[in-house]
């Protein structure tokens, strides 16, 4: 980022006042070295009593890069992620040690940033696993392995069904079984989510699109990760996607979670702007659950909230929770938001927030995510409603 705002020679300046930094915490018979752009390696050979001093030294070149950067009238603020190997416990080569400080580096990025970690082997089992995943997804995506699941969402007056959440499934027949909730993040960290975004939404919209034809006019809710949302061309997608399947777009409705808006807000109206002139409305998943203020939320252009499931799951047993849901649902109103209530489990639940005016709902209760042609025939078990 250095390079990329101030140019590479405030970069190279930046690195060589870090350099001389790093200097002054180089004892006698220890190694410094600059081992890849921004990448410092230290050897600490004679350590005592390694953990604890380990520990120290790290603290100390964590203070020492803190302290911001002045180059000309530029300042710049660094933060330093540091991940410590130890002989021989954890590799008894150069490069096994090298390879498990980078492990425990990553896990510190992971983590934030800002701060050292000692490596362990649960870094290697947890890379392995998210490398197992990444081969997963890439050839899920280049063979028959994605699938969507479709769960309804009902009406709560009226108990019919107003539309259906698509939700990806890995459908590879390969153990262990994975879920979103684990291989979604995954497929963000390794740039999959890009295509696997786009193979969702055309998917979705072509099954919309076929369900349509067949008479059954139901709403489609998507999930956008918010890397695919930011990507330039994501709006040019979604119309061209449109085009392509005949999907009308008052039908498609996009869901991004209120974290994912909050960060950069000024870009993210302007692409929600866009989105909705498409005439594709907008909802704000999990919402609750992150700290958007109030005078935010007024000023993005959405026309649905999701309310959290966890707030929904603790309406029996917990008044705080009643209490947000009696707010959100206040909330909505005003601003002239249709309400969503998910995960809707029990009978005494639903009753609640259809007695406070919660328009739609989803839930076990209901309904779990079905395959196309078991939800046509969840359907057609409906009254009212005729499935193809
Ligand atoms: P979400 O968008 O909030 O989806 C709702 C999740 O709650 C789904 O989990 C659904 O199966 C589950 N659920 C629905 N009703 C109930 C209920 O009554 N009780 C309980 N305990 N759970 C219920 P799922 O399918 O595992 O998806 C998890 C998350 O993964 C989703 O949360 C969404 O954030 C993400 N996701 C799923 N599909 C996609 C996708 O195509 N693209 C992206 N970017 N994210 C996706
Ligand atoms: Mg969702
Ligand atoms: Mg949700």
């Amino acid at each position: 980022p250095v390079n990329d705002l101030h140019g590479h020679e405030v970069g190279d300046r930046v690195l060589h006042t870090i350099a001389r930094r790093l200097e002054t915490c180089v004892q006698e018979g220890e190694l410094l070295a600059r081992v890849g752009g921004d990448e410092f390696l230290f050897i600490l050979p004679d350590l005592a009593q390694a953990h604890t001093q380990a520990a120290e030294r790290a603290a100390t070149l964590i203070e020492a890069i803190s302290s911001p950067v002045s180059i000309g009238n530029i300042e710049v603020r660094l933060s330093t992620s540091i991940g410590i190997s130890r002989f021989p416990e954890d590799g008894d080569t150069a490069s096994a040690l090298v390879h498990a400080a980078d492990m425990a580096m990553l896990q510190v990025k992971q983590d934030g940033r800002a701060g050292y970690a000692y490596y362990s082997s649960a870094m290697d089992e947890q890379a392995q696993f998210t490398l197992s995943i990444e081969r997963r997804l890439q050839s899920a995506l280049e063979g028959h392995g994605l699938a969507l699941h479709y769960q309804p969402i009902i009406a709560l007056a009226s108990g019919r069904i107003d539309g259906v959440e698509a939700l990806i499934r890995l459908e590879d027949g390969v153990a262990p079984a994975v879920g979103p909730g684990v291989f979604i993040p995954i497929a963000e960290s390794s740039g999959l989510i890009s295509p696997i975004g786009q193979w969702v939404a055309r998917e979705a919209c072509r099954q919309q699109a076929s369900w349509q034809d067949g008479g059954l006019p139901l709403n489609v809710s998507v999930n956008v990760s918010a890397l695919q949302f930011r990507r330039s061309g994501f709006v040019d997608q979604v119309r061209g996607i449109i085009e392509a399947t005949g999907i009308h777009p008052r039908h498609l409705v996009i869901e991004l979670t209120e974290t994912s808006l909050m960060e950069n807000i000024e870009e993210a109206v302007g692409i929600l702007h866009a989105i909705k002139a498409l005439g594709v409305r907008i909802a704000l998943d999990d919402f609750g659950t992150g700290y958007s203020s109030l005078s935010i939320l007024s000023a993005l252009p959405v026309d649905k909230l999701k309310i959290d499931q966890s707030f929904v799951r603790a309406i029996e047993t917990d008044h705080a929770s009643r209490a947000v849901i009696d707010a959100v649902i206040a909330l909505a109103n005003s601003l002239g938001l249709e309400l969503v209530a998910e995960g809707i489990e029990t009978e005494a639940a639903l009753d609640y927030l259809r007695q406070r005016g919660c328009q739609l709902g989803q839930g076990y209760y209901f309904s779990r995510p079905l395959a196309p042609a078991q939800l046509l025939q969840w359907c057609s078990h409906q009254e009212g409603l005729h499935a193809v």
